[in-house]
């Protein structure tokens, strides 16, 4: 069965002003029930992360700190977000819907959630409206439980997945492999264990070719038994942050590569959504939407 994670949360524990790209996790499954891609049983809602959970992977001063909305400043604007208890509930919730995700994945072959992919969030602070890095936490309760030995992480959001990367710079069990673009956001840059640079303007064909050459090569070397992937779609060209040149049909197509790999080797894989900030809502949301079509398809699930 095609297990999708969705809480109202996602979209609306949001400060205001930061609520329209948020708008997605809200139009993603209305519009996927619209047209009756899925069913309403498909959807999940997800539980909220337990302290014990969040501490397998953040430092207990930061998530102190955040429990008592005490932040130094600096690290405050370095999350964007106005900090609150409801933002940390939300943030609590899209990191165990990843993780719910997981665990469906191993059992159905594939789950997404309608929100997640938090990969700026660092051990002891937040970056780019990210506070707990949900793949992050789910890779150390998989791994803690013995549910998998060796996760490789698809990060295929046009921005480097800079937390994952320092998180598990010194733990083999979790290979990182980001895709991203040179000159965007970070712009001080982490070590994955796998970075690829794209210049600016990189296009569909390009950007299918390297990703069809290295996606097949990494799961042969290191030979995961979980994937984690996540699917921003701020690769498009429509984005107003990403600065690459993706079509949606070169997005699909990209979607489809993985999941393709994914069941030929029979690898679970979990799916969060990353960033998207087209000007256009629907360019974003018709992105992802793909993302789950495409996943329904391929694995063939009802
Ligand atoms: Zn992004």
């Amino acid at each position: 069965m095609l297990k999708i994670a969705y809480s109202p949360l996602f979209n609306h524990a949001v400060p205001e002003k930061h609520r329209f790209p948020m708008q997605k996790y809200d139009e993603i499954p209305k519009r996927l029930l619209a047209e009756g891609t899925i069913r309403p049983e498909n959807l999940f809602l997800p539980k909220k992360l337990s302290e014990s959970q969040i501490l397998t992977t953040h430092t207990a001063d930061y998530w102190q700190h955040l429990k008592d909305l005490t932040l130094p400043k600096k690290d405050a604007r370095a999350i964007g977000f106005e900090l609150s208890h409801a933002l940390f509930e939300r943030e609590r919730t899209i990191a165990h819907a990843t993780y719910e995700c997981a665990l469906f994945a191993k059992q159905f072959g594939v789950s997404l959630s309608t929100s997640g992919g938090t990969h700026h969030g660092f051990a002891d602070h937040g970056e780019g409206f990210c506070v707990f890095n949900d793949l992050a936490i789910t890779s150390h309760l998989l791994l803690n439980q013995g549910l998998s030995q060796q996760i490789l992480i698809i990060d295929l959001d046009v921005h480097q997945g800079n937390g994952t990367a320092h998180i598990f710079a010194n733990d083999k069990r979790v290979f990182t492999f980001s895709m991203h673009g040179a000159k965007n956001f970070p712009f001080r840059k982490q070590q994955s264990d796998l970075d690829i640079e794209l210049a600016d303007d990189t296009g569909d064909d390009e950007y299918l070719t390297i990703l069809d050459k290295n996606l097949p090569m990494l799961i042969k070397t290191v030979a995961p038994d979980m994937l984690l992937f996540l699917a921003g779609v701020d690769v498009l060209a429509s984005d107003k942050l990403g600065k690459l040149a993706l079509t949606q049909q070169g997005c699909k197509q990209r979607d489809s590569l993985v999941f393709n790999y994914a069941k030929r080797y029979q690898l679970p894989i979990a799916v969060v959504m990353g960033g998207g900030y087209s000007e256009n809502l629907d360019d974003v949301v018709e992105a992802h939407c793909n993302t789950f079509r495409i996943a329904k398809q391929i694995f063939n699930l009802d």
